[in-house]
């Protein structure tokens, strides 16, 4: 079912200026085409959609409705060979920075960002920026990457503007090898080795039963480190600087589960807690990596995952 509507009326029912409207449907962020008589078509479920996005009811009036057959005539009439299609958004980071046109400028996301300033960081200024496309010279800057993405910004948005998104979107955009400091090679390191300091497993798993021997001398009697233990209540997971530097921080937990006589175990491969394709803007590699401990939460018949981290 399409729904047909004017610019004018659009913007009426959702209190945003015509110009928002137009600025939606020319980036894609409202999937409508141009149909007869100086209106516009789209997807009933794209109205539904964006009612939803404003959080009210939808509106629907029957006149609304469209004689399909009067727009295939104004399609040939036009010249048009292949119908436009609905529904599609083109990836820009325009789009994915949802409802980015509805910013105000207000700058209430500067005044609550804890780094506004730092090498000159403007939240108002890369949401802006996104609207008008500016897509290159984004990529290039590094505002996104001082970002702490503490959301803070997002938090006070009047507009709900999605500013945390939009960063991660922009760092996901860089070319990977134009990634700043170590984040890229840890996500690169971790889905060749496991975790994201390439700990080989022998080496964790003998420095977890050292540990567990140790805190067996030092009181908990009987304890053992539960290792790839099938059936534990809880999968532990472990952010790669402990073995690696800061060992004796594991105890500190352990110490808590035995205490507790909790039912718990950590995997003996992939056992990373800390996914940097969060912070590199890498959704591909984010998704693998966790999709590695779901894997280990089957293989264990874990029923909760813990991440320490
Ligand atoms: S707080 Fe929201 S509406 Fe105001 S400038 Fe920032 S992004 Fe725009
Ligand atoms: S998420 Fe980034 S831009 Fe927003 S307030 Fe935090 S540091 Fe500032």
């Amino acid at each position: 079912m399409m729904y047909e509507f004017r610019v004018s009326e659009m913007a009426e029912e959702f209190g945003v200026h015509r110009n928002t409207i137009r600025n939606w449907i020319n980036a894609g962020t409202l999937p409508a085409k141009e149909g007869p008589g100086r209106k516009y078509l789209m997807k009933f479920e794209d109205y539904q959609a964006l009612c939803e996005k404003f959080g009210r009811e939808p509106l629907i009036k029957p006149s609304s409705y469209v004689d399909l057959e009067k727009v295939q005539k104004y399609e040939e009439s036009k010249g048009m060979p292949v119908p436009m299609e609905l529904g599609y958004t083109e990836k820009t980071i325009y789009s994915d920075a949802e409802w980015a046109d509805t910013c105000m400028t207000c700058g209430t996301c500067a005044s609550a960002c804890p780094i506004a300033g730092v090498d000159g960081l403007d939240p108002r200024k890369i949401v802006r920026m996104a609207v008008l496309g500016m897509e290159d010279e984004l990529n290039e800057m590094n505002w996104p990457w001082k970002c702490t993405m503490c959301a803070k910004c997002e938090n006070a948005c009047p507009a709900n503007v999605q500013i945390m998104a939009l960063m991660r979107r922009l760092r996901g955009l860089r070319d990977r090898d134009l990634v700043p400091g170590p984040i890229h090679k840890g996500v690169v390191t971790c889905l060749e080795r496991g975790n994201n300091l390439g700990i080989p497993k022998d080496d964790f798993v003998f420095l977890c039963e050292e540990l567990g021997e140790e805190l067996e001398e030092e009181g908990l009697t009987g304890f053992k480190t539960p290792i790839d233990k099938v059936g534990a209540r809880v999968m532990v997971t472990v952010n790669s600087k402990e073995p690696f530097a800061e060992p004796d921080d594991m105890k500190y937990w352990w110490r808590i589960f035995h205490a507790a006589g909790e039912s718990w175990t950590i995997p003996s491969e992939n056992w990373e807690g800390v996914n940097w394709g969060l912070f590199s803007g890498d959704d591909e590699s984010m998704k693998t990596v966790v999709g590695r401990l779901v894997d280990n939460m089957r293989r264990l018949k874990c029923e909760v995952l813990l991440l320490p981290e």
